[in-house]
């Protein structure tokens, strides 16, 4: 047998962490890591906030699952939380993004089909290239990246693709069938890249004018990253339905499809459901996350924190001139843009700097530290940063 138990899709790195100590892993064999990767933008809070912890804890001893046959006071609770907080006027929970952005896919096209004043023939979803929706096979479809479709044929019909941040393509692909957009305000995978205001502003306005649903894929860039509550709002538009995830649950899995009134009104009894979804360990630590993170004091020290290190990197990547090109995004949802491939220089920061990134698509590291960094975090990061740079060669090829 020469396969591993568990199934080889990810090309695991030899970092194995066993251990977290706020913003730091700690491995197997003792060594810490500087995380500025926060498990891929989910580790909100550290890895050992105490709300956090203290919150899934109690619920763990009181009640960890019942099923959706039930009231669930909990999941109220941190609905009622987000529908406080946000456009949104419902939500859907799921345990994963892929899962929220399936329900916003089905909540879109039940809007124009199981509704007597919808349009039954409306069912395509026009997408942007580049994007990252999730690993199931309507997420997989929904993306433009034949590295995710290939072997996995055939994909689901009802998705086209256009130019990200092209508004023009995007309003001539609007026909009879089209149900609505999906898109990420900020691409997360496809290596931090921020719409202009012009394309949300004018996605916004051909879906009013032409009845489509607006939906965005908040998931990574959602839940205070950027230093607002969702990343829309640094764009003055709302969505009809939006997908979030990875940070909401700060490490619990745990996804979430906020709707309007309008968008979900053909969400009826019966036309959707998970087994998991908003059980009340995930509500516990959904609503720890967003008390510590759903208020004026903490976004601002997000957005105050994320200003700080994009002035530092600005400065920074001006003594490598043949290795950086430019800093971009918002908050703590950074992109470092590299003039080289930038995989290898993420594996160097990892291996010989001890400093956790994410790699990205365009030539991008992510930067995506636990929002709760302090100045030590900060500092540690450039040092070690700037080590990284000055011991790097740049591979040939
Ligand atoms: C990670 C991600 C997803 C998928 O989330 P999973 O929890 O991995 O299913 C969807 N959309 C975006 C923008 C993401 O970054």
């Amino acid at each position: 047998m020469s396969i591993t138990p568990l199934m080889p899709v990810y090309p695991r790195c030899d970092v194995r962490p066993v251990r977290g100590d706020n913003c730091h892993l700690i491995d197997e064999n003792g060594t810490r890591y500087l995380d500025f990767a926060s498990g891929i933008a989910v580790n909100l809070l550290g890895h050992s906030h105490p709300a956090l912890i203290g919150a899934i804890q109690r619920q763990a001893e009181t009640l960890m699952h019942v099923s959706n046959l039930y009231g669930s006071p909990q999941g109220e609770a941190l609905a009622q939380k987000l529908v406080d907080n946000t456009f949104a006027d419902t939500v859907f929970f799921s345990n994963s993004g892929a899962e929220a952005v399936e329900t916003a896919i089905k909540t879109a096209r039940a809007y124009h089909q199981n509704h007597e004043d919808g349009d039954k023939n409306r069912h395509d979803i026009i997408t942007f290239t580049n994007a990252f929706h999730g690993r199931t096979m309507a997420t997989i479809s929904a993306s433009n990246q034949a590295k995710m479709h290939q072997g996995f044929l055939p994909l689901l019909e009802g998705f086209q693709y256009c130019e990200f941040d092209d508004l023009e393509a995007a309003e001539k692909l609007i026909g009879p069938t089209t149900a609505g957009f999906l898109v990420e305000p900020i691409q997360g995978e496809g290596g931090i890249r921020p719409a202009s205001q012009e394309f949300m502003s004018g996605l916004r306005a051909l879906a009013d004018q032409h009845g489509l649903m607006l939906i965005l894929d908040e998931v990574q860039c959602g839940v205070a990253r950027t230093g607002k509550l969702y990343a829309h709002e640094l764009y003055g538009i709302e969505p009809d339905i939006m997908a979030s995830a990875k940070g909401i649950g700060g490490g619990f899995p745990l996804g979430a499809c906020l709707a309007t009134e309008k968008a979900a009104r053909g969400m009826t009894f019966g036309t959707h459901g998970s087994t998991y979804g908003g059980n009340p360990l995930a509500m516990a630590a959904g609503m720890a996350v967003m008390e510590t993170v759903a208020n004026d004091e903490f976004l601002a020290s997000v957005r105050e924190k994320g200003e700080r290190i994009r002035s530092r990197l600005e400065q920074f990547i001006g003594n490598y001139p043949d290795l950086f090109d430019f800093v971009r995004g918002s908050g703590l949802m950074l992109g470092l843009r590299m003039k080289v491939e930038s995989r290898p220089f993420f594996v160097h920061l990892r291996d010989n700097h001890q400093l956790l990134t994410v790699a990205a698509g365009d030539q991008t590291i992510r930067i995506l530290p636990p929002l709760v960094i302090g100045d030590a975090e900060i500092d540690e990061f450039f040092d070690k940063l700037s080590a990284g740079a000055a011991s790097y060669d740049i591979p040939e090829n």
